[in-house]
């Protein structure tokens, strides 16, 4: 099938392209995924790649195979762009801007603009159609053109917040189109004001640059407002690594590069996820990652000095406690969901209990019975911490705990791989004891075994999935640290309630990195 062009001016490479595009659309009525822009030039979505298929040559090549014409026709130069590295695409004064992140190295991306010349034979109106489409199918989960309250912690890790978000992260955003607006914490809990009063109809996500102190205040920030509910559903948060544990941008993208941690949640899929409650005094506190007792509570908080030191002060402090073999007496009621190892395994291989639509974040989840008149938080099941024992709970004696940790992620920091069968959405939280006289050298392969999460089968870790505990500390030796996402809490009685999908995140795909299977 041939087309008259009617422009007596085209080009023999214009009119062609004119024959293409209609045998395309004749043939292929329902793939627009090839746009042909010229003769020479066409792009073309080819499972999860933007394939651009560069046949234009330079003048310097056109010279070159001149002089060796009978080499023929140089094959074309081809781009593999992949759908997920893909920022943006429109088009501009006849071009068409594809703007994307390319791999500076194996773990830094940085925006690039190519721009490729629309032939006047294409159709607008296919044109325009085809570039819809493209972002649709580069952006599937997630939201174009998010919009960012971006926060700095100056304090967080070495200082270097600003640094970070400037040179890594900021021009992604900015390639993707992402509106947002900065702001840096003054001091510490300036991110939970921000959070109580953030107009939530203007944003869609709180990135944080920070450790996991940030992201702790804004999901509390969030929960002291009257409507902590809706603002909790409606506002995803999220973590930048600008600090000296970053666990929960590990354990939601997989890395603490600043660039491609920006592109996992400009790709991000929202994602609900489980806050704990803990009550303590008369405090109700939400918590995102963990609550600790014992050398991992000591090591986060008591090593403040050793800031310097970056991530590395975690297990510096670590590795010098399971040397003193100090012991953290206290009494210990749980409420088990999953009391077993190959359990939880077997769990963990299922996806949970809820399957996957529980944990997409477009079908709201209400398991939780709104507050009774004292804000927008969800009524505590279990009571607080100044209640009676729960029936049916039983306090335990553990003189010689040396480790507590209970946790709603898989990674701590660095890449340690703590809770390895950890899900987003579960109403859970994995928990871990350790006896303080666990064999050093036991202990020592313990910590080894985290980096990739093996640990989970050692015997030395007793591990079990509790939907709610009460941790009665007896004594204040060695600091009486007990961390709640890194931050202290007063030392004393806590108790800690899940509540299933209560907050918002980005990842990459609805689950956690770092897992069992
Ligand atoms: P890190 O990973 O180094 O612990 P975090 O982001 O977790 O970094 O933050 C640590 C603490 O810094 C938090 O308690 C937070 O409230 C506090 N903070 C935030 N802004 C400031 C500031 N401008 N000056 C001092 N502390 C701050
Ligand atoms: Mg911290």
């Amino acid at each position: 099938m041939v087309m008259v062009v009617e422009d007596g001016e085209s080009s023999p490479s214009s009119r062609l392209l004119a024959a293409d595009a209609a045998a395309e659309a004749h043939h292929h009525h329902h793939d627009s995924s090839k746009l042909n822009l010229s003769s020479t030039l066409s792009l073309e979505v080819i499972g999860a790649s933007l394939i651009v298929t560069d046949g234009r040559r330079s003048k310097k090549q056109a010279r070159e195979s001149c002089v060796s014409a009978l080499c023929g026709t140089s094959a074309p130069a081809t781009l593999e762009i992949r759908l997920y590295n893909l920022l943006f695409a429109e088009v501009l004064e006849g071009k068409l801007a594809i703007t994307y992140a390319e791999h500076t190295s194996k773990t830094a991306v940085r925006p690039v603009t190519r721009e490729y010349p629309v032939g006047e034979a294409v159709d607008r109106v296919v044109l325009k159609g085809w570039v819809e489409k493209v972002m649709v199918k580069a952006y599937s989960d997630a939201i174009p053109k998010q919009r960012i309250k971006v926060l700095l912690n100056p304090h967080g890790g070495r200082g270097t917040a600003n640094k970070l978000w400037q040179a890594e992260c900021e021009p992604l955003f900015r390639a993707a189109r992402c509106t947002f607006d900065v702001e840096s914490t003054t001091h510490h809990k300036h991110a939970i004001e921000i959070a109580e009063h953030l107009d939530i109809a203007k944003y869609d996500t709180v990135a944080c640059v920070s450790g996991d102190g940030l992201p702790h205040e804004v999901f509390n920030g969030l929960g002291r407002r009257s409507d902590a509910a809706t603002a909790l559903r409606k506002i995803a948060v999220c973590q930048l690594p600008g600090g000296s544990g970053n666990g929960m941008c590990w354990s939601l993208t997989g890395t603490d590069s600043a660039s491609l941690a920006s592109l996992a949640y400009i790709k991000g899929r929202r994602t609900p996820i489980d806050l704990a409650s803990v009550t303590s005094g008369e405090q109700r506190i939400l918590s995102v990652l963990s609550q600790s007792y014992g050398i991992i509570a000591e090591s986060d908080l008591g090593t403040d000095h050793l800031r310097w030191m970056g991530g590395q002060r975690f297990t510096w402090g670590i590795l010098s406690r399971i040397f003193s073999k100090t012991a953290y007496p206290c009494d210990l009621a749980l409420k088990v969901e999953i009391e077993d190892k190959a359990e939880i395994r077997e769990y963990v291989r299922r996806g949970g209990d809820g399957g996957d639509d529980l944990r997409d974040a477009s079908i709201s989840i209400s398991t939780e019975a709104p507050g009774d008149g004292g804000g927008g938080l969800p009524k505590l099941k279990h009571g607080t911490v100044n209640d009676e024992l729960p029936v049916g709970w039983e306090l335990i004696p553990y003189r010689t705990l040396g480790n507590f940790w209970a946790g709603n992620m898989t990674r701590m920091s660095a890449d340690a791989i703590f809770f390895p069968a950890a899900l987003p959405c579960e109403g859970q939280q994995d928990l871990v004891t350790v006896d303080a006289n666990t064999p050093r050298a036991t202990a020592l392969k313990m910590m080894i075994a985290c980096e990739t999460g093996s640990h989970f089968d050692l015997n030395c870790l007793t591990y079990r999935k509790v939907s709610a505990y009460r941790l009665i500390p007896h004594s204040r030796k060695g600091g009486g640290y007990i961390s709640i996402d890194g931050e202290p809490l007063e030392f004393g009685p806590f108790q800690v309630e899940s509540h299933r999908g209560l907050g918002t995140t980005l990842s990459k795909d609805g689950r956690f990195t770092g897992m069992l299977v």
